[in-house]
């Protein structure tokens, strides 16, 4: 473990740089390709790749949509006029239309014939609608102890699905920042890590991804998301004999006035990274900065905490 104050970093481009850095249309495959890639002589591999498996069938999904854009164009309108996230999660999870969508997961999904997991997935064929609905609200929520915790990333992937689907089909360009740094403004979900970008337009700049929808806003460097100070904050990387200090490709940073950290992906030290699988196998930090007393807000829906 190594501790390393970044420099004042000072923006990449005097101009106004792009608010957005949306995901592209393959977005599950590269991230199932990640996750396979950093399975690879990991401790957790195996687990890593069954989320990989996941993400393969999160990208049949998008490419065979169960269904459309829940939200009118006017309704869409009068959220982008008004400032408001218009794929807003709060209410598009009571409303119902991904349920189509964990169905369609649960349609593709292959059970080995026992274990855990054929346990998990007779429990969640067996499971009605309101059932459904109500694990999904309770998982946005951030209630996870509301949801049978071998069922989270199933209900998880189909949430994010249907959310980066319907994403990819807004005119997102228009969107205006949330009321909070670290919430997304498509769909107003928190960020789940950040990513410091090394390429064009987006070079040096940082980027939170959402939790939900994958959708990437810009936020300033060296700035806690949470409670925007930028006083003594501190980057944290495992320890790894194959990077130089400093140039660790993930790094939390940790903010002394709030305890809390959120992790980021430097795409100029890994340019694979990704937000979701760097994120997943990266849980020994996470061990290590609870230990230290620092509080996560950050959520990984296909993760149960603990
Ligand atoms: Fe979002
Ligand atoms: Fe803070």
């Amino acid at each position: 473990m190594s501790t390393i104050l970044e420099p004042g970093q000072i923006e990449a481009s005097a101009v106004m740089p792009p608010f957005l850095h949306l995901p592209p249309a393959n977005l599950f495959e590269l991230r199932a390709a990640r996750l396979e890639r950093l399975a690879e002589g990991h401790a957790l591999g195996d687990y890593l790749r069954l989320v990989a498996q996941l993400c393969h069938l999160q990208q049949r999904l998008v490419d065979h949509p169960p269904s459309d854009l829940p939200v009118a164009e006017a309704r869409q309108r009068l959220c982008l006029n008004h400032g408001l996230p218009p794929l807003a999660a709060d209410s598009l999870v009571r409303e119902g239309a991904w349920l189509v969508w964990l169905q369609a997961l649960i349609d593709e999904l292959q059970a080995p014939a026992s274990g855990p997991l054929a346990e998990a997935l007779r429990a969640l064929r067996a499971s009605d609608e309101t059932q459904r609905k109500g694990w999904g609200i309770a998982l946005l929520g951030g209630q996870y102890d509301a949801v049978p915790p071998a069922l989270v990333p199933f209900i998880g992937a189909a949430l994010q699905a249907a959310w980066s689907s319907w994403l990819l089909a807004l005119p997102a360009t228009e969107l205006k920042p949330a009321g909070s740094l670290g919430q997304c403004p498509a769909c107003g979900s928190p960020a789940m890590a950040g990513l410091v970008r090394n390429r064009g337009k987006h070079n040096g700049l940082r980027y939170l991804a959402c939790s939900l929808c994958a959708c990437e806003w810009h936020v300033v460097r060296v700035k806690c998301v949470y409670c925007e100070s930028s006083k003594d904050l501190r980057y944290t990387s495992l320890e790894d004999d194959r990077h130089a200090p400093g140039k660790a490709p993930l790094r939390a940073e940790c903010c002394p006035g709030c305890n809390t950290y959120l992790k980021h992906c430097y795409l100029e030290n890994d340019a694979g990274g990704d937000a979701l699988a760097d994120d997943l196998a990266s849980l020994a930090l996470d061990i290590r900065l609870d230990d230290e007393g620092f509080q996560r807000l950050a959520p990984n829906l296909l993760l149960a905490p603990g």
